[in-house]
């Protein structure tokens, strides 16, 4: 179809790397226009963890819209958002005695993002915020100004201020613990860093290449951030809903954070949706301080109960997404020992893991002759050097052995062809001191 190229804004991403036309799409599988069948380990960067068009979801909400449910509703009390709200408050948040109340924002993740740094700022009333090396939290301007992303960043046009930058857990390396530095930094008033009104972090990055924080390093955090009244934001927009192997990323930890912001699969039909969650103490807003048209989603109300209902009432689905994770974990271990000569690692955990190719050019070859092979897969991290696994978290385990086993041909076949892995230049370049 020549309208894309026509009249579509340069500015496409995903699509680039996998042109075709799609037009069908049923649980880990996509449909392109010629009857090609594709396995989607990209899942809508991690919004699609029920896998697409969830029959059960599907149901619930054709049945709404042929009953003239309410579609939208701007923030009034419908019986769809009602529902889900009980839902979530049995099921989700009191079997983890979370004491939260619940702000629907715009329906994108950064909607959320820019709710929650608005919050503890105001009431803080401090500016500045604490946000991590290979962050991501969106691309609206408060939410830019705390990614790491320079590609990202770059685009804004206007300084972004407000945040200040802290080592991630590992950045460093293993054996240094940054939350050290943080703390030392926070002890400081000499330190050049403002006191913030909050950190924000992600349990796991996920644009910024699968690197899992140690729950031990997430709950020294929550301590420093506690030790000098810094109000923590998890921002569980990727790493949430199951994708870890809990409902929330950061349960393991035993953590629990001030503000939680969710989105992408927490409305479980891929429908937009978000929601910032924090303690209610530190629900201070006056009516209507934070306003939007789209807060809240009548339909994803509806398919979001169902997600909960169906995949949450108990144990099961999580200790599911955790088995499969161990076999993920197997897979790539093997992969990685086989063809990476040395090179390469693993990273992540549960079903939200990669595989670090070290060079950017090596992981976009592996993905794209995956996608030759009916794997659509993409990568993440600063180089775009991390492959990474996202397909949905429903995926039959035939298809997930499927799906790997395309991913091991390709960096087999990829690997062969080159005799030896070209680390990328990561500082400066050498100097030649002889001339
Ligand atoms: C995707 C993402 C966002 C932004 O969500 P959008 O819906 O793209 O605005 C924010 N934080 C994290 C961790 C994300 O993965």
């Amino acid at each position: 179809m020549k309208i894309f190229d026509e009249i579509e804004s340069e500015v496409q991403s995903y699509a680039r790397a996998f042109p075709r036309i799609f037009n069908k799409a049923q649980g880990e599988f996509l449909y392109d226009e010629d009857g090609n069948q594709y396995l989607d380990f990209l899942a809508g960067a991690g919004t699609l963890n029920y896998g697409h068009n969830n029959p059960i979801f599907k149901e619930k909400l054709l049945d709404y819209i042929h009953s003239d449910g309410i579609t939208h509703g701007l923030d009034l009390h419908t019986k769809a958002k009602g529902e889900f709200m009980e839902a979530f408050n049995e099921k989700i948040l009191k079997p983890r005695d979370l004491n939260y109340v619940m702000q629907f924002t715009g329906p994108t993740g950064t909607n959320a993002v820019e709710a929650a740094l608005k919050l503890a700022r105001n009431i803080t009333g401090r500016e500045n915020v604490i946000s991590f090396t290979n962050g991501f939290h969106g691309v609206s301007m408060g939410s830019l100004a705390a990614t790491g992303n320079s590609h990202h960043r770059g685009a804004a046009g206007v300084s972004l201020s407000g945040v200040s930058r802290m080592p991630y857990d590992g950045y460093l390396g293993e054996d240094i613990d940054t939350t050290v530095y943080l703390d030392k930094v926070l002890c400081d008033s000499s330190s050049g860093i403002d006191k913030p009104a909050a950190v924000i972090v992600e349990t796991v990055q996920g644009e910024g290449g699968i690197n899992a924080a140690d729950f031990g390093w997430l709950k020294k955090l929550d301590e420093v951030c506690k030790k000098h009244e810094v109000l923590l934001i998890v921002d569980d927009i990727q790493a949430g809903c199951g994708r870890t192997g809990t409902y929330f990323s950061f349960e393991q930890a035993g953590i629990k954070p001030d503000i939680v912001t969710l989105s992408k699969s927490l409305g479980g039909y891929g429908l937009p949706f978000a929601v910032v969650l924090f303690k209610p103490e530190l629900d201070q807003w006056k009516p209507g301080e934070h306003n939007g048209t789209f807060r809240g989603n009548n339909f994803a109300f509806v398919t979001a109960k169902a997600a909960i209902d169906h995949y949450w009432s108990d144990n099961r689905f999580s200790n599911e997404i955790m088995s499969k994770g161990r076999y993920v974990s197997e897979r790539l271990e093997d992969i990685v020992e086989k063809y990476g000569n040395g090179n390469f690692t693993t990273r992540g955990r549960g079903m939200f893991q990669g595989i670090n190719c070290v060079n950017g050019e090596l992981a976009g070859k592996i993905t794209k002759k995956a996608f030759q092979n009916g794997l659509i897969i993409e990568t993440s991290g600063a180089d775009d050097h991390v492959v990474k696994l996202l397909c949905p978290l429903i995926i039959d385990i035939d298809n997930l052995a499927k799906g790997i086993d395309i991913l091991e041909d390709a960096i087999r076949d990829v690997c062969a062809g080159e005799s030896s892995i070209p680390v990328q230049k990561k500082y400066f370049p050498p100097v030649d001191l002889a001339s």
